[in-house]
Parts: C-alpha cells; sequence; structure tokens
C-alpha cells in the first residue's frame, strides 16, 4: 500500500514536463531547429566563470574531509557571516548569521517554512499568478491553500479579494517578486498595502500572518527596477533565496531561509523550519556550495541575454496583435490566449511546433507563459510560426 495523494503527485506530470518531453521527441522528427521550445524555465545563460574559478580553488586550498564533510543543519560558520554580512550591506538592516539557514535551493526552503508554520487548520494565501508548484509543496503540510484571483491588468494585488479570503487561520501570504509565471515585480505602494492590510488582520485575529516571500528571481531585474526588501516595509517576513536562476545552477541546489529578528517569534519560526527541514532528512546543504555562494555574494546575473530576448518577444508579439504582460524581471512572459482559451492557444502553438505553457496550473487561465530563457537565434526562427499563429486568430498587427 502507498500514500494516494503521494502516488498521484507521482505519477501525474506536470505540463511543462510534458511539453518539455515533447520537444525533445518531436525535435527529431522535424529537427531540432524546427522546435521553439518556451515551456521550461532552466537558465539559458552559463554561470559566471567566477562560480568554477571558486569550485577550483576551494578544491586545491581546502582539507578534503572538510570540503565535502558535514556542516552544521543551518549551514557553515562562514557561508552564514558571509550571507548576513552581504545582507546587511544590501538592506542597511542588521542581518545575523544566525538568522540564515542554509536549504538546497528555494523548493525545501518554502517547504520547510510552509511545515513550520503550518498548525491546526492553517491556511495559505496564493496571489496568482503564483507557481504553480506551491500547491504540491503544500500537500504534506495539512494546509490549505486559499487562492486570491489574479489581476489581469497589471499584475499586482486584487486587495478587495485579498481581504476577503484573510481569515483567523491564515499563516502566511505567499510573495513572489518577480513572479514567476508573469515577469511582474510588485511595486512598493503594492507592498506596502499589503504590508498595511496584514498588520490589521493580524490584530483583528490576535496572531502573525507572514508574508513568505520567496526570491529566485531577486536580481533577475531589467529598466533599473529593483526588488523591495519587504522586511523594511512589513517586518513579519520570511525570505527564501535561491542561486538557481541567479547563478544559473540549478542543479546544485543551493539557496537559503532568513528569519530577520524583526519578524515576530523569530526564534521560534528559525527552530521551527530547522526542525521541519530535519523532518524531512535535511542534514546540511551541500558543504561545497555553500562556500561557493559565500565568496561570491558580489555576483549579479548576467542580464543582456534575457533583456535582449524579453524586448525581442514582447515587441515582435504585440507587432503581431498578441496582448502581452510585459515583464519587468525573472525570465517569463505571459501572453493571453486571443480567444480566452489557454488550453487551446497552447495546443494550437504546439502544431507550429511553439511549445507554451497554459496558465491554469498558476491559477491564471486565459494566458499562457513563455520562458524567455532560450537562445535569441530560437526566437528569431519561431517569428514565422509565431505570424501564422496570429494569422490563425485573425489578429490584426500593430503598425
Ligand atoms: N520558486 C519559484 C517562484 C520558482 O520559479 C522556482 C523554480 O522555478 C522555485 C521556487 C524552485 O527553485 P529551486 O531550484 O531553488 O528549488
Amino acid at each position: 500500500m502507498v500514500v494516494e495523494k503521494f502516488h498521484q503527485m507521482g505519477v501525474a506530470k506536470s505540463r511543462i514536463r510534458v511539453l518539455f518531453e515533447y520537444g525533445m521527441a518531436q525535435a527529431k522528427i522535424v529537427g531540432k531547429e524546427n522546435v521553439f521550445d518556451f515551456s521550461i524555465g532552466n537558465p539559458s545563460v552559463p554561470a559566471p566563470a567566477k562560480v568554477a574559478d571558486t569550485v577550483r580553488e576551494l578544491l586545491e586550498t581546502v582539507d578534503p574531509i572538510t570540503l565535502h564533510g558535514y556542516t552544521p543543519a543551518g549551514g557553515c560558520a562562514e557561508a552564514r557571516e558571509s550571507i548576513a554580512a552581504d545582507l546587511c550591506k544590501r538592506t542597511g538592516t542588521k542581518i545575523r548569521p544566525e538568522n540564515i539557514f542554509f536549504t538546497c535551493g528555494a523548493a525545501p526552503a518554502m517547504t520547510s517554512v510552509m511545515n513550520a508554520l503550518a498548525v491546526d487548520g492553517a491556511e495559505f494565501v496564493l496571489l496568482a499568478p503564483y507557481f504553480s508548484e506551491y500547491p504540491a509543496y503544500a500537500k504534506s503540510t495539512g494546509a490549505t491553500c486559499v487562492v486570491v484571483p489574479p489581476d489581469t491588468e497589471n499584475f499586482q494585488i486584487r486587495f478587495d479579494e485579498l481581504e476577503k479570503r484573510i481569515t483567523k487561520n491564515t499563516q502566511m501570504v505567499i510573495v513572489n517578486s518577480p513572479n514567476n509565471p508573469s515577469g511582474v515585480i510588485y511595486s512598493v505602494e503594492t507592498l506596502q498595502k499589503l504590508g498595511e492590510i496584514l498588520t490589521r488582520k493580524g490584530e483583528e485575529f490576535g496572531h502573525p500572518i507572514y508574508i513568505v516571500s520567496d526570491e529566485p528571481y531577486r536580481e533577475l531585474v531589467y529598466d533599473g527596477l529593483d526588488s523591495a526588501y519587504i522586511p523594511a516595509i512589513y517586518p513579519n517576513t520570511i525570505i527564501c533565496y535561491s542561486y538557481s536562476k541567479i547563478l544559473s545552477m540549478p542543479g546544485e541546489r543551493i539557496g537559503y531561509v532568513c528569519v530577520p529578528d524583526c519578524c515576530a517569534d523569530s526564534e521560534a519560526v528559525y527552530a521551527a523550519i530547522a526542525g521541519a527541514a530535519r523532518a524531512v532528512g535535511h542534514v546540511c546543504a551541500p558543504s561545497m556550495w555553500q562556500l561557493v555562494v559565500a565568496r561570491n555574494t558580489e555576483l549579479r546575473p548576467d542580464l543582456k541575454t534575457y533583456d535582449a530576448n524579453r524586448i525581442t518577444l514582447y515587441t515582435e508579439l504585440t507587432k503581431m496583435g498578441f496582448r502581452c504582460v510585459k515583464p519587468q524581471g525573472a525570465f517569463y512572459m505571459m501572453v493571453e490566449a486571443p480567444d480566452g482559451d489557454s488550453m487551446a492557444f497552447s495546443d494550437r502553438a504546439k502544431a507550429l511546433n511553439i511549445l507554451t505553457v497554459p496558465c491554469d496550473g498558476f491559477g491564471c487561465p486565459g494566458f499562457t507563459r513563455f520562458s524567455t530563457c532560450v537562445s535569441p537565434a530560437m526566437i528569431q526562427r519561431s517569428l514565422p510560426a509565431f505570424r501564422k499563429l496570429a494569422e490563425s486568430y485573425g489578429l490584426k498587427a500593430q503598425a
């Protein structure tokens, strides 16, 4: 006998995976250059050279027993000190090494925080569009996910809908900005308003409502925009960070949770996160990669290719008559299905070998997601197929 809910999750393939595998099979039939795969968010820009340099340096200079050995569960002292010092510098606030808990990326960071806060009857608020894995992460916690429908004009937050959904059981609101799938960054005004509502509701219900800020795209921002440091706006914020996208190393599994001192019950929250991680077998994040990130806190992603892709795709598709959501960060762009049917749009695109993920699983039906971490040449090659797609909907090209 097996646990049915996990069995179902194990056999159900995500639409993203299905499309990705279809793309590989289709490439064998029509040729790789004729498949336009915008399905998956795997960074297409290589990790900065400094990452490999640091690995070499560590292999040559650090005693292998230490380098490949266990570290304390929350991370080794050098790594936690370095990340804390960097956060102090960037945010102008006081972050101590004791506030940092290293994890194997953002996904385990999020699941640990969710498990830590899933008291009996807990509700987790998801702001659509939200990362499609959150409901899966929440599954084993026993908490209920409550979805706030999307603001399909500006992709900020529908506060009227949010207010209606906050109850005495609300434990957290998950914020993901820059956002996957919209690419939109929440404005400071949006975050301030969110903070005001959560402060008021927290007082009304007599317990803090946490913002859990999932930030794997924090430095992937364009046009001189910036990601706000949310604890400075709303103190009861827990940060989940990852180097998967920022440093193009999703397979190395490294990230952290930061529970700042300003967060209500910060010591208890931190301890519960450590306990929740332990309960699912976390021993420590990869030791060598803790040191790699600790010694490279100044590294920033190379934004040139992603930025050029975002502009090309947005400009070309808009010119063809598609309604696109202009990305401000991350490496995704949402396009509205001209007739509102995102599943049919994805299927029609697929028939032209354009692979795009319907946003129904992101809580935003009517839109599909294009990953822009692809090669610029593929975008150029895909444009005739996009024109055919636009024609099939009778869209009018814009001047
Ligand atoms: N959160 C968001 C919003 C993501 O887009 C992803 C990955 O795509 C993750 C979390 C998981 O990232 P990681 O590879 O760090 O576990």
